[in-house]
């Protein structure tokens, strides 16, 4: 963990992550990154954005987003000047509906998560070489099982250059560099996905035990699925 006088030390980090990804573009890889646009995505935008802002920049739009969330996307889009790029789900909502007319994240919420956002991503995995993505290893037992670089599916390599850093070290880097922080933060909510499955901070524990309250489910299977391997 970084103390607040070690801002050095946070620095060499983010600059050692900007080199990696130099040295990804410098030896011909197709990179690109995911988002889900919350407080804790803006460490790891703002260096692709010192990096190169041509790098994809692609989140699904899965129709279930707080309009803040949208809005708050297109803002940092313009604000780092970042080639955001929202992804559709293929199937269109009114075939997303169970027997008995509810929506799957009532009743199937894996099936829901993979209709609406691993779906639409696996075109974008087959087209490039790296998939910087940002999961850091405090936020689950899943996410701190992964390695630095990982193979996932179609022969994408996942890049996690934030496995290490912690929420403190985002708070600092944000703060340092002036990041602006998710609107609906103020609110309470400190883990933002889709609507129905996201509720305000709960407890002292970890932020991502307000998604998907009260089932048994963690993770959307971006980081589980899309793991090569993965099912
Ligand atoms: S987070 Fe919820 S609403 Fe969003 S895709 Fe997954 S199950 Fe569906």
């Amino acid at each position: 963990m970084v103390g607040i006088l070690d801002s050095k030390d946070l620095e060499a980090r983010a600059d050692a992550i900007v080199e990696r990804l130099h040295g990804y573009l410098d030896a011909g890889k197709q990179v690109f990154t995911t988002s889900s646009f919350q407080s804790q995505s803006l460490p790891l935008l703002h260096m692709i954005s010192r990096v190169n802002r041509d790098i994809p920049v692609y989140y699904t739009n899965t129709g279930f987003l707080f309009p803040k969330t949208v809005q708050f996307a297109e803002e940092l889009a313009d604000r780092l000047g970042l080639n955001v790029i929202p992804l559709r789900p293929e199937v269109p909502k009114i075939k997303q509906m169970d027997r008995a007319g509810r929506f799957l994240y009532a009743s199937d919420p894996d099936h829901c998560c993979y209709l609406n956002k691993v779906q639409p991503l696996e075109p974008v995995l087959r087209e490039h070489d790296i998939w910087v993505n940002g999961v850091r290893g405090d936020q689950s037992s899943v996410r701190a099982a992964m390695a630095e670089e990982e193979h996932a599916q179609f022969g994408c390599l996942r890049y996690h250059p934030m496995l290490e850093w912690d929420s403190r070290m985002v708070y600092f880097y944000r703060k340092t560099h002036d990041l602006p922080e998710h609107p609906m933060e103020a609110e309470g909510y400190l883990s933002i996905g889709c609507e129905p499955c996201t509720m305000k901070a709960i407890g002292d524990g970890n932020a991502r035990n307000a998604r998907w309250f009260g089932m048994n489910k963690t993770e959307c299977g971006l980081n589980t699925t899309l793991v090569s391997g993965g099912n």
